[in-house]
């Protein structure tokens, strides 16, 4: 017990800044700027009315924003990193690039693909026409690939597109409006509510092979595509799994000069104060608010903070200490190397012959994942990136490759590994104002997933804050159409 002489002298001390009256009563805290945090902090403003809108903070560990955006320099061109392609029906990423009046650009939809069992091609799309062709033989090239296709898969890519299209129809239901959509509370809500939650129980593998898929597409094709977007095999769950193909349709896209500019420019537009290279250490639960203290000897006082990161592989303590389901990333090593391939290595007689997008089987001893060309400025002289789970040392890159006159290396913890049934850590993390974006990601992990998880945290805390506990029944079965803006 204290002495009573003691306790009268400790009144008399200052009062630490933690117990202090709330200086800062409307701050709301995200730390991580990338496109999770950035699209928090936007919908956030965009669905408070202006003299409601609530001080936002953004924390960022790194001196850039963008996270797993981002893009690196080769011979004066600027290649994407992390996150690269954009599906025509990621409607959030596309209002976004409209709204701050990015430039877009389309990929080719005529890549040049050859499948490698690390002997041999055992599949090759056609070589694409040479830039400039005419219209008839760009368009006569495309029906020979399908045929070419069709021979070889059958009926499966016809089944594999359904898979595809059924899950990106029941994604759509995200962009429903505010007042036919609820306000989720767990991830398993948000999925259960669009009919997506019975796919992350189960592999890709099994899911396509109930769909009807034939074992060597889903051993040649399909292991080609998870292997370049996830870095995962077939075992991943099936919405992962889906996603992933979607991934692998045409009229995909990406902003120009970089997607690192929808995050920027969101959190410009939002007028969040921005806190670059200043990370988050411990997040201390302080009764009516928290306090965030940072790597720079800083304490925030937040009424709400919203964590837009992962944290399976960041340090942050919390107190009291959080419970979320163990959750692995898969890393994936990015080389980018200017030089020429060595078509002794494939097998093949002469450069010219090598693929220009190199898909691999789930096969032990292929070392990489993918190897595409990003560009060419003669017939020996490329810029290529290269997927792989491990990194690529000197020696072995110096038989994949000729020449190499210059190589990048990026190691990402990239995204989860997937592992059905998965398991979502809660959105909120203490049941009061300690929000997580990232428990999506175990759902699928892309820019317009973490835009969408953002947006529905967005609403969840604005109607929490204003006393609604948001229920999916009872918001379904009111038909409750306030919203569109509110004030925190
Ligand atoms: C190689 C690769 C290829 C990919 N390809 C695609 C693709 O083609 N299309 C697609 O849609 N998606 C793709 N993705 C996935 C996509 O990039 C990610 O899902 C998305 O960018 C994740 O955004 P985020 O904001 O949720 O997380 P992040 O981008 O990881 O942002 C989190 C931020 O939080 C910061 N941070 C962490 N801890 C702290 C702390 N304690 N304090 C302060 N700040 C902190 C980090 O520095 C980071 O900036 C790819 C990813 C990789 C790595």
């Amino acid at each position: 017990m204290v002495p009573l002489l003691l306790l009268s002298l400790l009144l008399l001390l200052p009062v630490p800044a933690q117990v202090l009256p709330l200086p800062n009563a409307g701050d709301v805290c995200i730390v991580g700027a990338g496109i999770s945090g950035a699209s928090t902090a936007f919908f956030l403003t965009n669905y408070t009315s202006t003299s409601a809108a609530p001080q936002l903070r953004v924390f960022e560990r790194r001196p850039r924003v963008g996270g797993r955006l981002g893009t690196v320099t080769v011979a004066g061109d600027h290649f994407e990193a992390g996150g690269s392609i954009i599906h025509p029906r990621n409607l959030h990423a596309r209002r976004f690039a409209d709204l701050l009046g990015l430039a877009v650009e389309t990929g080719a939809d005529d890549d040049w693909l050859g499948i490698w069992d690390g002997t041999r091609f055992v599949f090759q799309t056609l070589r694409p026409p040479p830039p400039g062709s005419s219209w008839l033989r760009r368009k006569l090239h495309g029906l020979l690939n399908s045929l070419l296709l069709f021979n070889r898969y059958g009926l499966s890519l016809l089944k594999m597109d359904r898979f595809v299209q059924e899950m990106l129809q029941r994604f759509m239901l995200f962009y429903n409006g505010t007042d036919s959509r609820p306000v989720f509370v767990t991830v398993e809500e948000m999925l259960k509510w669009t009919g997506l939650y019975g796919l992350t129980r189960r592999t890709l593998g099994e899911e396509l092979t109930d769909a009807g898929l034939n074992s060597r597409t889903i051993s040649e094709l399909v292991t080609v595509i998870t292997r370049i977007n996830y870095g995962q095999s077939v075992r991943i769950s099936g919405l992962a799994g889906a996603v992933s193909l979607a991934g692998s349709e045409t009229g995909l896209w990406a902003v120009k000069g970089g997607n690192w500019q929808l995050p920027a420019g969101l959190l410009k537009i939002s007028n969040a104060t921005l806190h670059l290279q200043e990370g988050i250490d411990s997040i201390t639960d302080a009764g009516d608010y928290y306090v965030l203290k940072s790597n720079i000897g800083n304490e925030y006082n937040c009424t709400v903070t919203v964590v837009a990161t992962p944290l399976d592989e960041v340090n942050i303590t919390f107190s009291p200490p959080i419970s979320i389901p163990p959750r692995k990333m898969q890393h994936t090593h990015t080389t980018f190397v200017r030089g020429f391939l060595n078509h002794e290595y494939f097998g093949v007689s002469s450069s010219s012959d090598i693929p220009e997008l190199i898909g691999t089987m789930e096969l032990p001893d292929i070392p990489f994942s993918s190897i595409s060309v990003l560009k060419k400025y003669n017939e020996d002289d490329m810029t290529y990136k290269v997927f792989s789970r491990a990194k690529l040392e000197d020696g072995l890159l110096d038989q994949i490759f000729r020449r190499r006159k210059e190589t990048i290396r990026i190691n990402w913890a990239a995204y989860p590994h997937y592992e059905a049934p998965e398991a979502f850590a809660p959105i909120v993390l203490d049941g009061k104002q300690l929000y997580y974006v990232n428990t999506f990601e175990s759902a699928a992990s892309a820019m317009e997933t973490g835009a969408v998880a953002a947006e529905n945290v967005a609403r969840l805390i604005i109607s929490r804050r204003r006393g609604l506990e948001p229920h999916i029944q009872s918001f379904l079965g009111d038909g409750d159409e306030e919203e569109v803006r509110l004030d925190l």
